[in-house]
Order: C-alpha cells, then sequence, then structure tokens
C-alpha cells in the first residue's frame, strides 16, 4: 500500500516513513500533479484539502481531518491497521522515503555520537542522503509493546544524524 500526502501532511508522512510506510510527499506538489502521480503510481492520496478529495479523479484518498500530528497518525491506524508492521519499521529514510540498507559499524564510525556507536551493532543508512538511523531504546520498545502507547509518544526516539 502506497500513499502520496499533500503540502499540508508532511509530518504524517515522516511518521509513516518511519513505520515503513511508502509515502511520496513533496511540497511543491500542485493538487492536479498529485493527483497524476496517484494514478500512475498507484498511490492513495492523504489530503486535508476537501475540493482535492472531491475531485473524481482523486477517489483514492483519505480526507485528513485533524492538524495535529497524533490525531492524523490515529485516523490513519484506524483506516489501514495493516501499516503496523514492528517488521518495517525503521527500513525506510523519513526524509527522502528511501529505502535504508545496512551499514557496517565500521561504515558509521565518525557519523554516530560514540555513546550510540558504543552500544548499537546494527545500523542502516540511505543511499540517497546518507543519514544513518538505529534502533534506539525507544524504538525498540514500541516494537516491544506492540506501540500500545503510540498516542503519548512518537517515534523521535529513532536515531538519525545526518552525513558528516
Ligand atoms: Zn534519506
Amino acid at each position: 500500500m502506497k500513499f502520496i500526502a499533500d503540502v499540508m501532511l508532511g509530518k504524517l508522512a515522516k511518521r509513516l516513513r518511519l513505520l515503513g510506510v511508502d509515502v511520496l510527499y513533496e511540497p511543491g506538489l500542485q493538487d492536479n500533479e498529485i493527483i497524476r502521480r496517484s494514478l500512475e503510481q498507484d498511490r492513495i492520496i492523504l489530503t486535508r484539502d476537501r475540493s482535492l478529495s472531491q475531485r473524481p479523479l482523486a477517489a483514492r484518498h483519505v480526507l485528513i481531518s485533524s492538524e495535529h500530528l497524533h490525531d492524523q497518525f490515529e485516523q490513519m491506524l484506524k483506516t489501514f491497521s495493516s501499516i503496523l508492521d514492528p517488521a518495517t519499521f525503521l527500513t525506510r529514510c523519513s526524509v527522502c522515503n528511501e529505502i535504508l540498507k545496512a551499514a557496517s559499524k565500521q561504515e558509521v564510525r565518525d557519523l554516530v555520537p560514540a555513546y550510540v556507536y558504543d552500544r548499537s551493532n546494527s545500523f542502516l543508512r540511505c543511499s540517497c542522503c546518507g543519514r544513518v538511523y538505529w534502533k534506539g531504546n525507544h524504538v525498540r520498545n514500541l516494537i516491544q509493546s506492540g506501540f500500545a502507547e503510540q498516542n503519548r509518544k512518537t517515534l523521535r526516539g529513532a536515531g538519525q544524524t545526518r552525513k558528516g
């Protein structure tokens, strides 16, 4: 299941990407372009714009009702329960939407904080922007708890850094 998010939904797009969901998000896209790409690439439109959602060619859409990330995320989970798959957590860059590749410890030595380097053995890297990701305690907890506390917490605990 793939999505395309409108300009209002950047934070939601990032959140979903951290869960491994494929979300195309380019703030500059006009409505016509969003519709065209949704049809071409078989993506469900996520929008806060009622007029866009009412366009006949935008039939496959979710009209996101809240302006708050917390409620937006909840609406997505209610609508698509299958997107919550711990197996896909942290498989995609939250910034580029690219699939992450495994990186060796040596490779990320100068790219992550020392305490992370010491404690973690498993790293992922985006081949597009160079960001390094690792499963911090918070993400591990989220996975173990089956996301029980998703309502109050964010995935901010997922570590990431820019290329040094
Ligand atoms: Zn990236």
